[in-house]
């Protein structure tokens, strides 16, 4: 069969493929360990799945406005006045079917074809494909673990051409777990005003920060830079509901009645009774929410600790995010039973076959050297990847 030029040109999502195959290692009975999958491994809080029951039980089965509910669009308005100290309308919102959702309308409604978007690597794996496959060229712009992983202003205005359109900024980062502080979202803010170029800011991880991190949302900087700004978020992360689909868009009210228009045709509205669960989300208790965040701190030390202890490895400390990026270019060019392993495709192969432990090639996020380690998973367990990792990478000559 003849496929779309589109289809040829996407592949499927690496963390996704990863953790399929650890499971998939997992059903024939072999102990794998996987550090692959983005997700939390808590349960989505009860109070939030009492309120999705309930709509079941009351018969909230049916289809709502393509957008989202008024309810939930009036929550999010008002978390993002009270948290985010930046003021929307309902006509500036649209809920979609999750967060990566969310940014496939916006690009649909956004970008066109050739127009550029800087993407500051190491970045989220499906940034690039979703600005292609709305016809746009994805910039990869690099970082530096010594930079923490972040833009610089100067940077920036050099990836800047007649062609950019937007620059993405996902704080905190997937997969560094870095993230930007005011005085650094404002350089980057003072030359999207210079050059009148959109911000998409990915929020999702706002709430997963540490050592008392303040996330700030780039359109609270000012109103200038908030008619520039297109924020998405979700609850996905946050409250441990990664499969019930709901992201959402906070921008322009043109772009957002263009990406209800996409969403009409495609998905019509997210699932009615789990957009009731959103809202308990953002308007219930959040106390699992930080109970959840002191733990993922907590791993965040351990996984730190464990992988700077191995020799020739250093772990950039993330600020937030549940995701470590450890540098690990010091094994590559080390052997295998005579067999050279030259990049962190290989690495992770050998890995996942020598040491039963999954994580995903930094390669796959536009950075070279590194692997990605997400560490929503018990702490004993983390202790036991790190060690066979360890024996793993020792093997090597
Ligand atoms: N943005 C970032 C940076 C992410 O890491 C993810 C998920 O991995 C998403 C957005 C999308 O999340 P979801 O579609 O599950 O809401």
């Amino acid at each position: 069969m003849k496929l779309s030029k589109r289809a040829h040109m996407i592949k499927p999502s690496p963390t996704l493929a990863i953790t399929a195959k650890a499971k998939a290692m997992r059903a024939q009975g072999i102990d794998v360990i996987s550090f692959g999958a983005g997700e939390p491994d808590f349960d989505t809080p009860q109070h939030i799945k009492d309120a999705a029951i309930t709509a079941l039980q009351e018969g909230f089965t049916k289809y709502t406005p393509v957008g989202g509910i008024d309810e939930l669009k009036e929550a999010i308005c008002a978390k993002l006045q009270r948290e985010n100290g930046v003021q929307y309308l309902k006509e500036n919102i649209l809920v979609s079917c999750g967060g990566k959702h969310s940014f496939y309308n916006m690009a649909q409604a956004f970008i066109d074809e050739g127009d550029e978007v800087i993407i500051p690597a190491p970045y989220w794996v499906s940034y690039p494909p979703m600005v292609a496959l709305a016809g746009g060229k994805p910039v990869s712009v690099s970082t530096s673990e010594e930079e923490g992983f972040k833009l610089c202003p100067e940077t920036l205005e050099k990836a800047i051409t007649p062609k950019t359109k937007a620059l993405v900024i996902n704080s905190p980062s997937n997969p560094t777990g870095s993230a930007y502080t005011r005085e650094e979202l404002m350089g980057l803010a003072d030359v999207a005003l210079k050059h009148n170029m959109y911000i998409i800011s990915d929020e999702i991880y706002e709430k997963i920060v540490y050592d008392g991190f303040e996330h700030v949302s780039i359109a609270s900087m000012s109103d200038e830079v908030k008619k520039l700004t297109i924020i998405l978020n979700g609850v996905s992360k946050t409250y441990s509901m990664t499969g019930w689909r709901i992201g959402y868009t906070a921008g322009p009210k043109e772009l957002i009645a263009a990406m209800n228009n996409i969403q009409s045709q495609s998905t019509s509205n997210p699932t009615s009774f789990a957009q009731k669960g959103a809202l308990d989300a953002l308007q219930g208790s959040q106390a699992e929410v930080s109970a959840m965040v002191e733990e993922y701190q907590r791993r965040r030390d351990l996984i730190c600790e464990g992988l700077t202890a191995i020799t020739g490895i250093s772990c950039y400390t993330p600020q937030g995010a549940f995701y470590v990026f450890p540098n690990v270019g010091a094994y590559l060019g080390k052997e295998y039973k005579g067999e050279r392993i030259t990049n962190t495709s290989q690495l992770t192969g050998y890995l996942l076959d020598e040491a039963r432990v999954a994580v995903v090639p930094g390669v796959e996020f536009g950075a070279e050297g590194f692997l990605r380690l997400s560490y929503p998973i018990a702490p004993e367990v983390i202790t036991e990847g790190i060690a066979r990792i360890k024996e793993a990478l020792a093997r090597l000559d």
